[in-house]
């Protein structure tokens, strides 16, 4: 399915509803924006910053000191020292990890010239830097009673550009700190044994929440990227984690939310109060809330784990081959309950490089049951070390704590760059498949060909993730028949040209839909996706989507909380 026959479907379908908007008049408010004559008045936003105590924050792009007209040589200065820190970013009012959702295509870059005029781009006009829950109130009131376009934003960590939008009004819940432990949780109005348990408000990172965690002789199940909101777009996703495998998805570990409502009502949301918003959070996405805090199970400290730090590098010919074999690996290293994150990349001028980082919790430090799992790629590749077109380089060790882990082996990344990306979850009969195998080595290698293109193989299912129903609650049902995820990236420099970015943009989809055909009937991971899938609600939720957008009207019915391929996007538009 190439981007010309995409272009065309999306031409007929403009054209159905164009002539659908004539006949029946949409019975939904146009959300305002800035520069809309529906857009409140200077007064009216001057009156809600007073409200919220000061925290209303005109938004600009983070380059904007560095560019005319707000150029300002300190401030250019202090941006340029910071561009690429993941929580300064989180911090600022415009600012995301994600450039491609910041900028939009309206130069502001920090490398561009100063004399280029800064574009808002897709920042928000106005944001709502809250601190508490009845911030959150007066925030959500006002933009219910403006219909405003409104974007939720947390650590701005989104791929689908959730927490931004052209001329939108922002409520930005980073400043929401919090964490507490309790050794007797029990959600609110249930009668169910009490748990251990932490609650976490919606503006923590996982990094605070990990140390938290250490410091009080227990493990919580979050994001590989410490950088991420604990409380904000993953746990709403789904949240796949390293430690998924042994308990199972963010999701699966979230025992009660508190939120702000679209009617601005605070409401708290367990399997006992709210029971369909409950299952509609646990995966559904971002628009149903506004999240205060989440409430997660805790696991006991894990004393040990055993890590396997991996590099297969092969010839551009040997690659296939090698990756099929590697791929074969993929459900014996599940069984032996190692969860794992691969990257296969290009290395120029001829070579391919399969890196991965494979993890064994409490395993005693067995590094022996370790060089047992990991046997047969050992065979292969010393099979083929004469012939010198495969090498393999290992490196085990042993990690005393989870938080060893994230400040060891997995440090921030580096942010302030444009990347998109798309993904599929893939089933286990996907990697036993010994006809396919090959023919999917072959594509992930090819798919490396460009310049910013890498593949990921996240080994974060199988085990617990596929225990709970399909239908237990919103996330995408595939995750339950899933072993892992993969996920394909490219990207842009600040100086690529519109229509390159745009043949990047459909060279991707393309791509993604191409993958998908290695996996019939599997569904992709809403918070690692292509933001063009074209039946997204059916990728994304599954057959999970009429029972999420039945409880979205009912809790949002003139669609207050919404963003771009968020459940009710096909109602309320975003
Ligand atoms: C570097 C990097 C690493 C990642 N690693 C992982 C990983 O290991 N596992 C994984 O599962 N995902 C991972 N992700 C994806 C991540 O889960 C999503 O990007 C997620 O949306 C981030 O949430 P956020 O709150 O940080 O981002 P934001 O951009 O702030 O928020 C995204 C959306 O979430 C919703 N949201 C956020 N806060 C709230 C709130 N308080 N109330 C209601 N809605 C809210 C809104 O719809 C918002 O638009 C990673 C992303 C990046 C960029």
């Amino acid at each position: 399915m190439g981007p010309t026959y995409l272009r065309n479907v999306s031409l007929a379908i403009s054209i159905i509803f164009f002539v659908g908007a004539i006949a029946t008049p949409s019975r939904y408010p146009h959300h305002c924006a800035a520069g809309d004559s529906c857009w409140p008045s200077a007064i009216s936003w001057a009156e809600l910053n007073s409200t919220l105590h000061g925290r209303l924050v005109r938004s600009l792009p983070p380059a904007a000191p560095c560019h005319v007209p707000y150029y300002d040589a300190e401030a250019c200065a202090a941006v340029q020292a910071n561009w690429s820190q993941e929580n300064w970013r989180s911090d600022q009012p415009g600012a995301y990890q994600d450039t491609a959702w910041e900028n939009g295509d309206g130069p502001c870059y920090v490398d561009g010239p100063k004399n280029v005029t800064c574009q808002q781009g897709l920042v928000p006009y106005y944001t709502a830097a809250v601190q508490s829950l009845e911030d959150i109130q007066v925030a959500v009131d006002f933009a219910r009673d403006n219909s405003l376009r409104t974007r939720i934003k947390g650590a701005a960590h989104d791929y689908l550009g959730k927490s931004s939008g052209k001329g939108s009004f922002a409520i930005q819940t980073i400043h929401m700190k919090g964490i507490t432990f309790e050794d007797n949780f029990v959600p609110a109005a249930c009668d169910v044994p009490a748990q251990k348990a932490v609650t976490v408000a919606a503006g923590e990172h996982f990094y605070d929440l990990y140390k938290a965690a250490d410091a009080h002789g227990v493990v919580v199940v979050g994001g590989g990227c410490s950088g991420v909101g604990a409380a904000g777009g993953w746990p709403l996703g789904g949240g796949h984690s390293l430690l998924s495998p042994q308990y199972g998805l963010g999701v699966d570990n979230v025992l009660q939310f508190t939120v702000v409502t679209a009617d601005g009502k605070s409401r708290t949301v367990n399997e006992c109060e709210n029971s369909d918003l409950f299952w509609a959070m646990r995966g559904g996405g971002g628009g149903f809330a506004v999240t205060t805090s989440v409430t997660y199970k805790t696991h006991p400290a894990i004393e040990n784990t055993t890590v396997v730090l991996l590099s297969l590098n092969t010839t551009k010919d040997a690659f296939a081959p090698a990756m099929s074999e590697y791929l074969a690996f993929q459900p014996t290293a599940s069984d032996a309950n190692f969860s794992a994150y691969t990257l296969v990349l290009s290395t120029p001028p001829l070579g391919m490089q399969i890196q991965a980082m494979y993890l064994l919790p409490n395993s005693d430090g067995d590094i022996e049951r370790a060089n047992a799992t990991f046997a047969p790629l050992f065979r292969y590749a010393e099979a083929h070390a004469e012939a010198g077109d495969v090498a393999v380089s290992t490196e085990i060790v042993v990690m005393k704590s989870e938080l060893d882990i994230y400040e060891q082996l997995l440090p921030q990344d580096p942010q302030g760059v444009a990347s998109i990306l798309g993904s599929r979850l893939f089933p286990r009969s996907a990697f036993e498949d010994a006809q396919k195998s090959p023919q999917l080595a072959e594509f992930l290698g090819g798919l490396t060909a460009t310049p910013n293109s890498i593949v990921m193989l996240l080994l974060v299912a199988g085990g617990k993730v596929n225990v709970p129903a399909p239908d237990a609650m919103g996330v995408n049902p595939s995750w339950r028949n899933a072993l892992a995820h993969v996920l394909i990236y490219d990207g842009w420099l600040s100086n690529t040209s519109i229509p390159d970015r745009n043949k990047i943009r459909e060279g991707l989809t393309e791509k993604t839909q191409e993958l998908a055909q290695f996996v019939p009937g599997m569904g992709a991971y809403l918070n690692e996706a292509d933001i063009n899938e074209p039946e997204w609600q059916k990728t994304f939720w599954g057959d999970n989507y009429a029972r999420l957008l039945d409880i979205k009207t009912r809790y949002d019915p003139t669609g207050v909380l919404t963003c771009g391929k968020c459940v009710g996007d096909d109602v309320f538009g975003s």
